[in-house]
């Protein structure tokens, strides 16, 4: 494969203040020795891979000196593309990163389109697709539990447990090869079909056991979809503020990104929280009221977790008991707020309402029962096993979707077995969802697809 160089601004991770424009092709080291100037004027591509080296980036045409620079060199396939990159740490700022950028795509580099880099990496074979994926997430990680999980899937260890499952089908398709081939040996048909039954249920387990993790995944790569509900004038807003207040808002803005929805990102002891912008909280306030328990219901549906705001000092009214019926099944925690003032509610009544969902007390006003709050979420979303850091999720809808595909032909191929289908036609199914789980990996995937996932990527990835 052959390939131009190609360019572009590439800002590490959680730093503001220093820009990097990135190189990678076989020019990249003559592209950045036209503009560079350093000590002695020593030439970048006679220096050795792997070096940092200060200077001067310089306008060729004017001799102006545009930015100071360190430029790390990295020769391939020693890097991420595998090609030979060099990275331009420029200090002064997106205007001077720019001016750096133009120079070097006057000097004959292409401006890279996003995901390129990555998909060179996953084209020079350097990674899979699931592990290309995986860097996206990471860009877009909100929380260390979400980056650990997309650093786990970048190290490859959905890629093996997919390349597990794979291998177990072809061991089996191998078998019904030599049924097929030899149908006159009875006991070989015996034991081909206990054997198929075994795999097939096993593969079938394991597909099931990834989809389940794909709800956790989906919400550390997203953030917990949280509303605020409760009668007027009980502490919503209080709540929300002291969510905001207390814990490091995350930022969303990642450049080359954007969103149609304004929320609050908060991040609750690792639990990612995307709290619904404030104006749709009020509007949730007489929610019930307005439009019906049947119907508020089907709004409410769309959170991951409700936070249920009653007033310790009054009482109990048909409203929150229709909140109640509202938010019946869901992730519920009830919040009993304005603990100093006296009380008036019923708890009694409010525990048997709340059934098993758990139950805070707080005084946001004396800002008293916030980290049980804190507690309580943390505790309700990391119940399962989610701590245990080796364990493989799957946070990727794509990924999801495909699980889902495989699941189904795995089970076409069981209940073919099972009702005495012929051996030929499950082999069928069971290719089928050799087939879907090599998606997930990119090991056969088309090209357009290729083009499609790594055009969602950040410029400069
Ligand atoms: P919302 O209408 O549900 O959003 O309620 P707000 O958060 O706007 O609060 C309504 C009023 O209750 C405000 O005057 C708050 O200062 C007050 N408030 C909120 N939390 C407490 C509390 O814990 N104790 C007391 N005494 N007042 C509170
Ligand atoms: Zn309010």
């Amino acid at each position: 494969m052959e390939f131009d160089t190609i360019a572009a601004i590439s800002t590490p991770m959680g730093e503001g203040a220093i820009a990097i424009v990135r190189l990678s092709g076989d020019e990249a080291f003559l592209i950045a020795d036209k503009i560079f100037k350093g000590p002695g004027n020593k030439k970048l591509s006679t220096q050795a891979s792997h070096t940092i080296h200060y200077g001067h980036i310089v306008d060729p045409k004017t001799d102006v000196v545009v930015e100071e620079v360190m430029v790390s060199l990295m020769r391939g396939p020693r890097t991420f593309t595998r090609e030979d990159v060099v990275e331009i740490n420029c200090h002064g700022g997106l205007v001077s990163v720019n001016r750096v950028l133009q120079l070097i795509l006057n000097q004959g580099a292409r401006l890279a389109e996003p995901g390129e880099f990555t998909k060179r990496a996953f084209l020079n074979g350097r990674i899979d697709l699931s592990q290309a994926e995986a860097v996206m997430d990471l860009i877009r990680a909100k929380t260390d539990r979400a980056m650990n999980v997309a650093m786990g899937q970048m190290e490859g260890r959905l890629s093996k447990l997919i390349q597990k499952l794979r291998q177990e089908i072809l061991e089996t398709l191998a078998h019904v090869e030599v049924n097929i081939d030899y149908p006159e040996y009875d006991d070989v048909e015996e034991m081909t079909h206990k054997m198929l039954i075994e795999k097939a249920q096993f593969v079938r387990e394991e597909i099931v056991k990834l989809i389940r993790t794909s709800e956790q995944g989906k919400i550390l790569r997203e953030g917990l979809s949280t509303v605020i509900i409760g009668r007027p004038n009980v502490g919503k807003s209080s709540l929300l503020n002291s969510l905001v207040h207390e814990n490091k808002a995350i930022v969303t803005d990642i450049p080359g990104t954007t969103r149609d929805v304004i929320e609050e990102y908060v991040n609750v002891r690792g639990v990612p929280l995307r709290l619904v912008d404030t104006a749709g909280i009020r509007e949730t306030e007489d929610i019930v009221e307005r439009i019906g328990v049947e119907r508020s219901r089907k709004v409410l549906k769309e959170a991951d977790l409700i936070l249920l705001v009653l007033n310790y000092s009054d009482e109990l009214t048909i409203e929150d008991e229709n909140l109640f019926k509202a938010v019946e099944g869901m992730d519920v925690i009830v919040i009993i707020n304005k603990t100093d003032l006296p009380e008036k509610i019923n708890m009694d009544k409010v525990k048997a309402l709340a059934k098993d969902h758990k139950i805070v007390s707080t005084s946001l006003l004396q800002e008293q029962g916030v980290d049980e709050l804190e507690e309580a979420i943390s505790t309700l979303f990391f119940a399962g096993s989610i701590e245990s850091g080796d364990m493989t999720y799957v946070s990727n809808s794509r990924h999801v979707a495909l699980l889902n595909q495989a699941l189904n032909a795995i089970e076409e191929a069981i209940n073919g077995v099972e009702m005495g289908t012929p051996i030929d036609i499950v082999q069928i199914d069971l290719t089928r969802t050799w087939e879907l789980l090599g998606e997930i990996t990119g090991d056969t995937v088309h090209e357009s697809l290729i083009d499609q996932l790594f055009s969602q990527f950040c410029l400069g990835k």
